[in-house]
């Protein structure tokens, strides 16, 4: 079976299931290639829903947990997100076909922080074969941090597991913005929506179990 009706497969499971809601996310599930994310050695497990290893221990996140996330970020065309843990740069190509479709002019884009510099190589190179590289800009910092800049963001994605929600990542968040980012300990998290209201008050709602891979750096557990 080709990648593509693999692909369209793994989808039309996720829609079942109810994970898949919205228009936007299901076209970019559909859309961009996971096959050309992982290592050469699993492209035949891509559509399998499941995390997989990449480089430096890290883990590209199962396709389900990508796109619940998607979901929950309630992303629409030219919002400018904020992801920290490009690892494979999946994540960010999902982002930003819904903030950012191919071929239209939305003003959206996606800048994406990685912690290795061997990951953030390893995500440029994917963004740049699979035309995200115009979209999706992959900065090699601590994340944790945010990008070092007063820029803000529509949405924040955190796809690393942290100690509680980094306090940098609420202060780059607009007025009215949606963070998502798992919250726990080391071993297992809970799925946080974080809603920053338009007068600054916080709104936090779980979203349910989850078991991502540690956040590193300042606001992480290995400092
Ligand atoms: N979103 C990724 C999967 C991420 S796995 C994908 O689609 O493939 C989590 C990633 O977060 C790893 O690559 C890890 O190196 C990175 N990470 C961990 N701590 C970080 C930090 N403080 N800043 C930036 N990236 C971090």
């Amino acid at each position: 079976m080709s990648f593509e009706a693999r692909r369209r497969r793994l989808v039309e499971g996720l829609v079942r299931e109810g994970v898949l809601r919205s228009e936007a996310v299901i076209r970019a599930m559909l859309t961009v290639p996971r096959e050309c994310f992982v290592l050469e050695e699993y492209r035949e497990w891509a559509y399998i829903d499941t995390p997989l290893p990449i480089l430096c221990g890290q883990t590209i996140s199962a396709p389900h947990m990508c796109a619940m996330m998607c979901e929950a970020l309630e992303l629409r065309r030219g919002m400018r997100v904020l992801e920290v843990g490009t690892g494979s740069g999946y994540h960010a190509a999902l982002c930003a076909e819904v903030v950012a479709p191919t071929g239209e002019e939305s003003g959206g884009f996606v800048v994406s922080v990685e912690y290795f510099t061997e990951l953030a190589e390893f995500a440029r190179d994917n963004l740049r074969r699979t035309g995200y590289d115009d979209r999706v800009h992959v900065v090699n910092t601590d994340g944790s941090c945010g990008v070092g800049s007063r820029e803000l963001f529509d949405r924040v994605l955190v796809t690393a597991a942290a100690p509680s929600v980094p306090r940098p990542l609420l202060d780059v968040l607009k007025p009215g913005g949606v963070m998502v980012v798992p919250v726990g300990t080391r071993f297992s998290q809970v799925l946080l929506r974080v809603e920053k209201r338009e007068d600054g008050s916080v709104q936090v709602q779980s979203l349910g179990g989850c078991i991502f891979v540690s956040l590193r750096g300042r606001y992480g557990f290995e400092y």
